[in-house]
């Protein structure tokens, strides 16, 4: 199927296009309806890029509606942090920035609308008793004794309520529709419970709060939404939704439809189970790049692009499955490696003596930034008698096909020189502290001299010991030791990766990378792409995050486990 109008490639956009076709609708309007009580994750990134896609795609538009119902759990930091994710992933909502509690007025209007029509009541149960009422899924509930009162009582009750006569707890207002229905969803829902808290946004202009289902049908008719697009599991609350459609006086009558969660191998995605780690201190924040929060993410140097990519690839189903890590690493390396430019940096240090290499001299050799990418220009790297190679690119006793330094062996630095390992030097423990090779003055990269064609097996990376700028870097794995969390919320910490950090303190990057801002990202060759830390990362002070290694690591994980 190719990605053309005429052959939509998922179900919802073939429901999108028909309903445009057939006249339905004259334009697509959508909604991204997150509820300000934690950051964004990928899976609302993949919910963000569809809503926002379909109506780009199919020149429609798309609010952002905070689903503020929840005073005690919702505030306004959480609200910049997601408007902010949402604008970072590239997409743009206009003037449709709202908030479910912009419509408080109206969402209470249709709660009298149903009083006054005998489709709704006050109940006095207490939640206890409303829970022993309400049955179980092979048995029916039971009406509540508040179910027949008048609509007058229940104006009058209604109306005390929100002028804050009683106290949290003592009286809902519930939809009257079924206590025997099999879904329970349809048993009598909550429409309204009183809740005296201080909100965000209405201060404490309100002592009863909406329902989610209440405050998010009515929402996405007054804004006249038509595809209501939701996860799975509120298929459940379809019923609901429609109820509340057909019972009241309403401008527009939007669609449900459901697709599957997206999930995430190695990693949670449940806003719940982020928030734990956070308050427990196992990650540093919301924007820990280890998080698969949106924040996370963009801290560990993803590009905006590679979500977006991993969203459509991902693809939109109800089929409820398991994505690997390896999928969004691919999309970021996609992204990066046509992006990132190139530097050279040296992780585990080992120093490499030119004994041959004339005293004091540097020598500037020229570097393109990028092998395809003339537009990102080049850059001077210094050349020295004193550099510093990776560690385990040196090799005392190695096996047969290792290309790298050994002793009497050769190898070409990156860009400037080919090196032999004449001499190995250790301290007294016998640990190997450095190399001395004779450097071929004649093999520099790129000369005009023909020894600068002599062909060495091995390639390596290194940088000059008197220029290099000390670095910190951080090499982050998967946050979850185990493919799939625990199901049981008290045991899924007990399944995090200890090692899902590691912090080379000594890093060493060439010069160039001095001037690196907060955000930019680098592939640094052989190692894998790195991100100045947008918090950490300042002048005088360099630190970097790997955002993602350069081959998939993955497949071996799966193998070994
Ligand atoms: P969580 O379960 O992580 O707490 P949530 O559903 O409670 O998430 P909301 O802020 O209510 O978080 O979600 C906003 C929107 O994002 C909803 O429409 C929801 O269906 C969608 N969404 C949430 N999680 C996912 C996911 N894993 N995959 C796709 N869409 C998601
Ligand atoms: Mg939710």
């Amino acid at each position: 199927m190719t990605d053309t109008p005429e052959t939509p490639r998922d179900f919802i956009r073939q429901i999108v296009a028909a309903d445009l076709a057939s006249g339905k609708h004259g334009q697509v309007v959508t909604r991204f309806p997150p509820e300000p009580n934690g950051y964004l994750h990928v899976g609302h990134a993949k919910s963000i890029c569809l809503n926002f896609g379909i109506a780009l795609e199919f020149g429609g538009l798309c609010y952002l509606r905070m689903d503020d119902t929840n005073p005690l759990r919702e505030s306004a930091h959480f609200e910049e942090a997601i408007v902010d994710a949402v604008r970072w992933l590239g997409f743009d909502w206009g003037p449709r920035l709202t908030h479910a509690s912009d419509y408080f007025e109206q969402i209470h209007g249709c709660a009298i609308q149903l009083i006054e029509s005998g489709k709704a009541y006050v109940d006095s149960l207490s939640p206890e008793e409303i829970r022993a009422y309400r049955g179980t899924l092979t048995e029916p509930g039971r009406d509540s004794p508040c179910r027949t009162r008048s609509p007058a009582e229940n104006l009058d009750l209604f109306a005390r309520m929100r002028a804050g006569a009683f106290a949290d707890g003592e009286h809902v207002l519930r939809a009257k529709i079924d206590m025997a229905s099999p879904n329970i969803n349809l048993r009598d829902p909550v429409l309204y419970r009183i809740r005296k808290a201080h909100h965000q946004r209405t201060g404490d202009a309100w002592c009863i709060y909406p329902m989610y289902d209440f405050a998010h049908t009515i929402s996405d008719a007054l804004e006249h939404i038509t595809h209501s697009l939701c996860t799975l599991e509120f298929e459940d609350h379809r019923p609901l939704y429609e109820w509340i459609l057909d019972n009241l006086d309403l401008p527009s009558r939007p669609r449900q439809i459901e697709f599957s969660r997206l999930n995430l191998a190695y990693t949670v995605t449940s806003k719940r189970r982020l928030a734990a780690l956070v308050e427990s201190g196992e990650v540093s924040g919301w924007d820990d790049p280890r998080m698969p929060t949106v924040a996370g993410m963009r801290r560990r140097g993803y590009p905006p692009a590679a979500l977006r990519d991993f969203a459509s690839r991902v693809g939109v189903t109800k089929k409820d499955h398991q994505i690997e890590m390896g999928l969004l690493e691919t999309c970021v390396r996609d992204e990066l490696n046509r992006n990132a430019p190139r530097a050279l940096a040296v992780l585990d240090p080992l120093k490499v003596v030119l004994h041959n290499w004339p005293e004091d001299h540097v020598e500037w050799l020229t570097a393109p930034n990028h092998p395809e990418r003339g537009d990102l220009g080049e850059r001077s790297i210094p050349f020295t008698g004193e550099i510093y190679i990776e560690r385990d690119d040196f090799m005392e006793d190695p096996p047969r096909k290792f290309h790298r330094l050994k002793p009497g062996g050769e190898v070409r630095l990156r860009h400037g020189y080919i090196v032999r390992c004449d001499e190995v030097i250790r301290d007294e423990s016998g640990q190997v502290v450095e190399i001395r090779c004779s450097c071929d003055l004649e093999s520099r990269s790129g000369s005009d001299n023909p020894a600068s064609q002599r062909k060495v097996k091995g390639t390596i990376h290194w940088v000059s010991a008197s220029h290099a700028v000390q670095a910190e870097v951080r090499l982050y794995d998967r946050l979850l030791a185990t493919e799939r969390a625990e199901a049981r919320d008290e045991d899924f910490r007990a399944g995090l990766n200890p090692a899902s950090l590691a912090v080379r303190e000594g890093a060493l990057l060439e010069p160039a990378l001095a001037t690196a801002a907060p955000g930019d990202v680098y592939q640094f060759e052989r190692l894998g792409y790195f991100v100045a830390d947008r918090k950490d990362h300042a002048p005088g002070r360099a630190v970097f995050n790997r955002s993602v290694t350069l081959r998939d690591t993955w497949a071996k994980i799966g193998t070994s486990a």
